[in-house]
């Protein structure tokens, strides 16, 4: 098709030393021409007439139709076009190599017998995304769907697919950068209540119970001061660290600001939230950190509050109200110590 146009001017000077156009300047050099007058421009004139008739009266070279092939096959975006009945009637050659099942010689066959052609034609929304698996790894698409009519009647659809998995990444890290804190690249404080909400509403949904610990750091004012905000802020590192190891996959743990931090426990009862509490508050205590050749020690006060299905009053605010009270009751008895609601 490209040959096609690259021949156009070709078609044109090969035209004008066709046969049927006398070679002009014979006839004048021979002196046969009327009036002894150069014919060639006369005749050039002519056959200028033919062509802008041939080409803009019948369509001669198609220009317009050549030109949507020539974009339908190179353009970057996917087109894949089926019949009503989900037969393959085109595509390009980028849908082509996004789907390798796609061959001219499947021209008419109904999509639907690969598994990723049923998956596409079951969407029911003209816009949607599918994760599709390229050499081992996740490629994200984005499709639009056009159907084609005629009158009132469908004739097909066409479908235009890009690639997406450059923006999907992109968002996930900035999705991830929004929500991990800097200095310890644990969760921050918004992942946490975001995710305390999402565990309260499956609560509700599933029954069971929930429990939540919020640790804080003993007088960690005096840490900075005798040692430095540069070795508070490697303590805080560490002791993240070493926190994300202790909790299950499946709990989560983050820092809810400052020196506290925050685990939630799904499914955990007040028991089993005192354990792994207890079990971070013993291993603290037996941390020694260094700074400009100094050891530093230091201790955590948990508190924990356990909520239930059943309660009346189930919400963020209260769960984390209920945990701050008890974190202010180790305190209150001493430091070094986990205080249940209780
Ligand atoms: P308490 O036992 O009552 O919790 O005493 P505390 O000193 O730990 O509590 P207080 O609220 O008085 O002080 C908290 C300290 O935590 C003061 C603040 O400078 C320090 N801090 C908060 N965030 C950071 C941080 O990112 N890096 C460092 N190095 N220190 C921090
Ligand atoms: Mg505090
Ligand atoms: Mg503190």
């Amino acid at each position: 098709m490209i040959s096609t146009i690259f021949s156009i001017p070709q078609l044109i000077l090969s035209a004008t030393k066709a046969p049927f156009f006398p070679s002009w300047k014979k006839v004048y050099l021979s002196g046969g021409s009327p009036l002894n007058l150069d014919l060639t421009p006369f005749g050039l004139c002519v056959s200028g007439i033919f062509f802008y008739i041939a080409i803009f009266r019948y369509g001669f070279l198609e220009f317009q139709e050549i030109m949507k092939e020539v974009v339908f096959l190179e353009i970057n975006e996917g087109i894949l076009v089926l019949d009503r009945r989900n037969r393959l009637v085109d595509f390009n050659l980028a849908c082509k190599e996004i789907f390798s099942w796609l061959d001219f010689s499947r021209i008419g066959i109904d999509i639907t017998i690969f598994p990723e052609g049923k998956k596409i034609v079951e969407q029911k929304k003209p816009e949607f995304e599918l994760k599709l698996i390229r050499n081992r790894e996740s490629v994200y698409y984005a499709f639009r769907k056009t159907v084609l009519t005629e009158g009132s009647e469908s004739l097909g659809s066409v479908y235009f697919i890009q690639d997406i998995t450059g923006q999907k990444e992109m968002i996930r890290v900035l999705h991830d950068i929004e929500s991990h804190d800097s200095l310890t690249e644990v969760y921050n404080r918004r992942r946490l209540i975001e995710e305390l909400e999402k565990e309260l509403q499956r609560l509700k949904r599933c029954g069971g119970c929930l429990s939540i610990l919020l640790i804080d750091i003993d007088h960690f004012k005096q840490v900075n001061d005798q040692y430095g905000h540069q070795a508070g802020d490697e303590v805080l590192k560490i002791l993240a660290g070493a926190c994300m190891e202790k909790v299950r996959k499946t709990d989560l743990f983050g820092r809810y600001g400052g020196e506290e931090f925050l685990v939630i426990l799904p499914e955990a009862t007040e028991d089993n939230a005192y354990f792994v509490a207890e079990n971070i508050r013993k291993f603290t205590e037996n941390l020694v950190f260094w700074a400009n050749g100094e050891t530093i020690r230091i201790t955590v006060s948990i508190g924990i509050n356990t909520v239930y299905s059943n309660d009346s009053s189930l919400n963020t605010e209260r769960l984390l109200q209920g945990v701050s009270s008890s974190l202010h009751h180790a305190k209150k008895s001493g430091r070094n110590r986990t205080s249940t609601s209780k």
